[in-house]
């Protein structure tokens, strides 16, 4: 089955708000040709409604980068679904590997933020992938299977239609060391086999997999054509117009 793709920029603790507000114009100024590849746009909560204001009259979408799954309280510095959406995002990133990594996330909380997004109305990004050592090991499918059906517990059909998954090996996150295509493709393949014994083949058919992981503009259009890469997060090079743009195109492409 054909899917477009769908490429995402994850711009982490990047940008105050007039550098946010210039890129996401430079963005949207050089992405008018794009027609099948959905754009989303991560930038940091401060800058979340200031780029919706500014890409709101294009197909481009945007995405925060985590959320809280409480719908308000005392929760100092967290935010929450409904607080997101009002902002103008139709997307969330739910579990990179720096939030697992620095701030304690785990699949039980993942498996929390999702059900928090959905229930809100925002579509999910779930990112799932092994270190280094768990590669190294030869534990990778484990890693990611339990990632995947723990992360997905309790998910319906139709919340499914709601949720991308990005596959970001840890060891090619902001170190320059992209994944081949092979071995990409391979636990691509396992995530969809995944989904398709949790959610059924209609399912797993339509599901988005993201491949994050040091996707630049050189290797995006190998990653990309591999059958169950359907499109990227991107980090460093979703910071620059010049670097982000010709891996849109490279989907566009496909
Ligand atoms: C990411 O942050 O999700 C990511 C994939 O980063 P990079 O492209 O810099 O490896």
């Amino acid at each position: 089955m054909k899917r477009n793709k769908v490429i995402a920029g994850n711009w982490k603790m990047y940008k105050n708000n007039s550098e946010a507000q210039q890129l996401a114009n430079q963005i949207k100024i050089r992405s008018t040709e794009i027609k099948k590849t959905e754009i989303i746009l991560c930038p940091p909560f401060s800058a979340l409604a200031l780029v919706h204001e500014q890409v709101k009259d294009s197909s481009i979408a945007v995405g925060a980068q985590n959320l809280y799954w409480e719908k308000e309280g005392a929760f100092t510095g967290e935010i929450s679904a409904g607080m997101i959406k009002s902002c103008g995002a139709a997307y969330v990133i739910i579990g990179h590997s720096e939030r697992r990594q620095y701030f304690g996330e785990t699949d039980a909380t993942v498996n929390k933020r999702i059900k928090a997004a959905l229930a809100e109305g925002l579509k999910a990004i779930v990112c799932v992938g092994e270190s280094l050592d768990q590669r190294e090991s030869g534990v990778t499918a484990k890693v990611i299977e339990t990632q995947v059906t723990a992360g997905l517990e309790g998910l319906s059909k139709d919340d499914m239609k709601n949720l991308i998954i990005a596959y970001e090996p840890v060891w090619a996150i902001g170190t320059g060391k992209t994944a081949t295509p092979e071995q990409a493709q391979e636990v691509h393949a396992q995530i969809r086999g995944l989904i398709d014994a949790q959610f059924g083949s209609d399912v797993a058919e339509k599901i988005k997999i993201q491949y994050g992981g040091s996707v630049k503009p050189e290797n995006a259009e190998t990653l990309l054509s591999q059958p169950d890469i359907d499109g990227a997060l991107v980090g460093g090079a979703c910071l620059k117009a010049e670097t982000f743009l010709p891996i849109i195109q490279a989907a566009e492409l496909l």
